[in-house]
């Protein structure tokens, strides 16, 4: 899938493929995309103020206020069905 990534040793931002994400635990949801937001947390992640990649990683993919579809759910998902709408946001730091 593509993906916006940031490189935080080389300061590069790229438009890269990055692995389809798959379930791995019984209670993760997994989302299709459909639209990206940008805020100000993502400017300070490409301006290389913060954002550090994940373990196993040398680049941060972008785009964490998203409005999405339910695509796949974990085995112990219960209340949440493949088809529904979700809207993922954060909460901190966003000011
Ligand atoms: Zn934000």
């Amino acid at each position: 899938m593509k993906a916006i990534a940031i490189f935080p040793k080389t300061h590069e931002v790229k438009l890269i493929d990055h692995e389809e994400p798959k379930i791995t635990t019984p209670t993760q949801v997994k989302l299709r995309t459909l639209e990206v937001g940008v805020c100000g947390t993502d400017r300070k992640i490409t301006s290389f103020q913060f954002g550090t990649p994940p373990a196993g990683y040398e680049y941060l993919v972008i785009g964490h206020e998203m409005l999405g579809e339910v695509v796949e759910v974990g085995s112990q998902v219960r209340d949440i069905k493949p088809g529904r709408g979700a809207r993922l946001y954060d909460r901190v730091g966003g000011r």
